[in-house]
């Protein structure tokens, strides 16, 4: 306990992994048993967020890296004193099979390669954790949902917003009641988007992201409306603008703005480009009251700002962490799953539906797809259970 409340402190921070060396760490790990996961896609979140944070997981441990860069990968597996029998490249993934230290693979792939990686890795008979969007079709994503449940094993999608503290804090005050109904949501989620940087490349080609930044971006916002107002949308209406002279939008589109209302009579107005300033921001306006996060969905320093003297007390943790040991939580049947397969198939259909809307120059699209979400979030997450 002590640990958990100094490791928090020093996250705080923003000094964690700085003071806390990785090896200890991965023992600790190590000696505790836990649950191993293998990253799948060595690229950007992979080396920046997801293999640091299992310094700081308490159940969730390391234990394979799938590469198509060797040398990378044995030098990764080499600091985390993986063994060489842990590396695989995508041509021997299948080999994970066989590996009992593995339990859950998780897929950190450009979106047009999650479905292939997790039907294989869910044949293999290992549980599945999948970056967002889980797919770039809704064919694509009902065939993960389809091959979740023949191998009888668990699919999660990493929305990692729905077990991080301010968002968590900004979903219980809205569902205590104290700012009245909630009236407008507004999402905004964009970046710049550099098409030097590979890492961004295959963002901007719409077969290889399913949608440029409405489904890096934007389904942040779309995701986001549908956990703080608890409900979900009825219809959609939808516009996009394009400059057509700029090289980064021969492929897909720049800036898609939207309107959804729900059943309570909210409004959730959302954005998102791929051309402006960096922004994950999203705020409420209530009959009562009102907050805004702003930044609200970044990895770290999010702010939460609500009507006088309704400030939550929010304590930063390391969101990526928290994920993974709730992944490894559910494996072991101690937690329910929060971010299901059908979460995601739910955001593929209402980005479908902006997409076509906007298509249809802010045409009406019904979007009752008949979802309901099993488990809030605001509900069940805080600590992992054990
Ligand atoms: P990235 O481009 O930095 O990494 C992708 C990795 O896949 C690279 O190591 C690359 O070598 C490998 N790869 C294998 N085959 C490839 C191919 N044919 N084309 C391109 N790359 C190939 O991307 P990233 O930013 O790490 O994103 C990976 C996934 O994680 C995406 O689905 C993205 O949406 C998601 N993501 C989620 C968050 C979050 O906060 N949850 C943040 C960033 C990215």
């Amino acid at each position: 306990m002590t640990t958990e409340i100094s490791r928090r402190g020093l996250i705080g921070m923003g000094l964690g992994a700085a003071l806390i060396p990785a090896v200890s760490r991965a023992q600790t790990a190590k000696e505790k048993g836990g649950v191993g996961f293998a990253i799948v896609g060595l690229g950007k979140l992979s080396q920046g967020q997801l293999i640091p944070a299992f310094r700081n997981t308490r159940t969730a441990r390391l234990a394979g890296l799938v590469s198509g860069h060797p040398e990378k990968a044995q030098d990764i597996a080499e600091q985390h004193q993986l063994p060489s029998g842990a590396v695989y490249t995508y041509a021997d993934f299948d080999r994970i099979a066989a590996d009992p230290s593995i339990d859950v693979v998780y897929i950190v792939l450009p979106n047009f390669m999650h479905a292939e990686y997790t039907i294989r890795a869910l044949k293999a008979g290992k549980h599945v954790l999948c970056e967002k969007p889980m797919a770039t079709t809704i064919g694509d994503a009902e065939r993960m949902i389809a091959a979740a449940k023949a191998a009888n094993r668990h699919l999660m999608v990493a929305y990692r917003c729905h077990y991080e503290p301010l968002n968590l804090a900004g979903m219980r005050l809205l569902r205590s009641g104290r700012l009245g109904k909630p009236r407008l949501v507004v999402t905004d989620m964009g970046r710049n988007a550099d098409p030097s940087d590979p890492s961004d490349a295959w963002r901007l080609d719409m077969m290889k992201s399913g949608g440029g930044a409405l489904t890096d971006m934007g389904i942040y916002g779309v995701n986001g409306a549908r956990y703080v107002l608890n409900e979900e949308p009825l219809e959609v209406e939808a516009w996009s603008q394009t400059d057509k002279s700029d090289p980064r939008f021969r492929d897909v589109v720049d800036f898609y703005s939207w309107q959804f209302r729900f059943p309570s009579g909210a409004i959730a107005a959302g954005s998102t480009s791929f051309n402006y300033a960096a922004t994950m921001s999203w705020h409420v306006i209530s009959e009562h009251g009102k907050m805004k996060a702003d930044p609200g969905c970044f990895y770290s320093g999010n702010r939460l700002t609500v009507s006088e003297g309704m400030d939550p007390e929010i304590r930063e943790i390391d969101q990526f962490a928290r994920e993974m040991d709730w992944m490894a939580a559910v494996v072991r049947g101690r937690a329910p799953m929060v971010s299901t397969a059908e979460e995601g198939l739910q955001d593929m259909r209402l980005m479908n539906a902006i997409m076509e809307s906007a298509a249809r120059g802010g045409a009406t699209v019904a979007t009752n797809f008949g979802f309901r979400r099993p488990v809030d979030p605001a509900a069940v997450v805080d600590v992992v259970p054990a």
